[in-house]
Order: C-alpha cells, then sequence, then structure tokens
C-alpha cells in the first residue's frame, strides 16, 4: 500500500497533489456513478471515470497514473454537468496527463501520448486543431503507419471532410502567450 510519504512530493499526499493541480475537490465525490454513465469514452477506459477519482482517494499513484483512461477522455465536459458535486473530470483528466508526462509514466495503450501531444502541437500552430497535419505529425511520430484506428481517418480525409490546409484562428499572439504562461514553452 503507498502511502503519503511514498508517493508525496515533499509530504502532499497523492490526492493532496492532484487536487492542488486539477483544482477538483476529489473528496465530495460520493460514488454516485452519473459522471462513467454518461461518459461518451468510458467503454474505451480501462479505469472509469468515477474509479479514477476512487483510486486518486487509496493513494493509488501508478495505476492511476498509467491508466490508459486518462488518456481517453477527451474533454467534453459531459461529467462536469452531470456531477452533483461540480466535479470536473475532464480538468482532472487534464492534470493526469501533465503529471504523468513529467514523471516519465509511460500509459497502457502503445503511442496515445503522441495523439495528445499532435493535438496540442496543431493547437499551438494555428489557435485551433488541424486533423491532417495532427494526423502527419502523429505517424512520422509513432511509426504506426498500419493502425486500425487511423483508417477511419484517412476515410474522412479521401471524402473531402478534413480540410488539406491548416486554417489559423485571429489572436494567435494570444494563444502562444497562453501556452507560455501554462507551459513555460517559448
Ligand atoms: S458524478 Fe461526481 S459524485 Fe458522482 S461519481 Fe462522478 S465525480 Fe463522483
Ligand atoms: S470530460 Fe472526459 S471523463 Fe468527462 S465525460 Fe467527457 S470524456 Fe468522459
Amino acid at each position: 500500500m503507498e502511502t503519503a510519504v511514498d508517493m508525496g512530493k515533499g509530504n502532499f499526499s497523492f490526492l493532496e497533489q492532484v487536487e492542488k493541480r486539477s483544482g477538483e475537490k476529489l473528496n465530495l465525490c460520493y460514488q454516485c456513478l452519473k459522471c462513467t454513465a454518461g461518459c461518451p469514452t468510458a467503454s474505451y477506459m480501462d479505469i472509469r471515470p468515477n474509479s479514477i477519482i476512487r483510486l486518486i482517494q487509496m493513494g493509488k499513484k501508478q495505476e492511476v497514473l498509467g491508466s490508459n483512461a486518462i488518456w481517453f477522455c477527451v474533454y467534453c465536459q459531459t461529467c462536469g454537468t452531470r456531477c452533483p458535486n461540480e466535479i470536473h473530470i475532464g480538468v482532472l483528466m487534464d492534470a493526469l496527463r501533465e503529471m504523468a508526462m513529467e514523471e516519465g509514466v509511460h500509459p497502457k495503450e502503445k503511442n496515445i501520448h503522441l495523439f495528445h501531444e499532435a493535438f496540442i502541437n496543431s493547437v499551438k500552430r494555428g489557435g485551433r486543431a488541424h486533423e491532417v497535419t495532427m494526423l502527419m505529425e502523429y505517424i512520422l511520430r509513432s511509426r504506426d503507419m498500419m493502425k486500425g484506428s487511423l483508417i477511419p481517418g484517412m476515410k474522412l480525409f479521401f471524402k473531402g471532410k478534413f480540410p488539406l490546409l491548416p486554417s489559423f484562428v485571429k489572436g494567435r499572439d494570444e494563444i502562444k502567450r497562453i501556452f507560455e504562461k501554462c507551459t513555460g514553452d517559448k
């Protein structure tokens, strides 16, 4: 069993670290399952959203940071609108992904973090995601040309659903500043 001292940075428990990072009050969760029942990607997750919270309360750092669940969250915010205690699991998952990357914890789902990074890089460049450049970056970095999950994306591209060239939002300087402030990127 992990203890506050084992897992902590300083004397903070894993729960305290995650609450501080995400700003979410996880001890308010009473496992009503409304979040998981409405989550569009819960069936793909190895640990369901409500159980992620339970494991954090129990201090199960490795299980949580090493899960594929934190990478399958698409930040749709459905859980936050359904939760009677206003816990926003999308925000929580974002904090957990950052922690996993900082601590070098590899997800069980191979290369899934590269897809996440390709998405973030795309938003960083143009202020919004551009599917084609995202896909190209992912394929180049993962070298996973034949992955079955890419086939639907390719079909959509050939049907003209994804524009070949990216379009950029106005105010890219502001986007750049937000990233600089959040990540220290230059
Ligand atoms: S909806 Fe809220 S209280 Fe209910 S299980 Fe999910 S996070 Fe916990
Ligand atoms: S924000 Fe994430 S965890 Fe919450 S419902 Fe959407 S996909 Fe599921």
